[in-house]
């Protein structure tokens, strides 16, 4: 599924850590959410008595647009509300557009992923992609030279280290671990 903001920026809703969506925990759940996790300290023989009744909890979404700051709620029929930021009733252009990034903030430790495909499949329009889930913006990372693929996933790699906000890293050659690197 492929949400599109009225400014036109697309949301890709797919894919882990996604930066601009949230999930809703409401209030009135809290409680019940702390029973799960209460229980689950307990010994138990049984995972999927703790994860379901979990995620249920919290599987409504929201959506944040990074371009003009609208706000997308899901509701309880898969539709969703739109908001729009307002200062004083005036719409605010001036509004904070993270606000569904991790309790971490800029701490939050993601992962960078990086792959080539070579050949290229019909699906793809280069080889190399890298794509860094983390709290920092990057440019497009599209690469069709090897080497220069390379050498950026390093140079990243590297920045990434050096701020302390990644947790994993891989680099896959035709579906092959070729550099992994991990913070533990
Ligand atoms: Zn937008």
């Amino acid at each position: 599924m492929h949400l599109y903001c009225k400014c036109g920026y697309r949301f890709a809703n797919a894919g882990d850590s996604l930066a601009y969506k949230g999930r809703i925990l409401a209030d009135q759940d809290v409680k019940e959410l702390v029973e799960i996790l209460e229980y689950g300290e307990q010994p138990h023989d049984d995972d999927l008595e703790l994860f379901a009744p979990a995620c249920d909890l919290i599987e409504r979404v929201m959506f944040q647009c990074p371009e003009c700051g609208r706000l997308y709620v899901e509701d309880s029929d898969y539709s969703f509300l739109q908001f729009v930021p307002c200062e004083d009733a005036e719409p605010s252009p001036e509004v904070n557009r993270r606000l569904l990034i991790s309790a971490h903030g800029k701490h939050w430790r993601g992962c960078l992923y990086a792959d080539w495909k070579n050949p290229k499949p019909d699906y793809l329009e280069h080889k190399g992609y890298i794509e860094p889930l983390v709290n920092v913006e990057y440019d497009r990372l599209e690469f069709d030279d090897y080497n220069a693929f390379e050498a950026r996933y390093f140079e990243i790699l590297e920045e990434l280290k050096g701020k302390e906000i990644l947790e994993y890293a891989v680099l896959r050659v035709n579906g092959v671990k070729k550099h992994t690197w991990s913070c533990d």
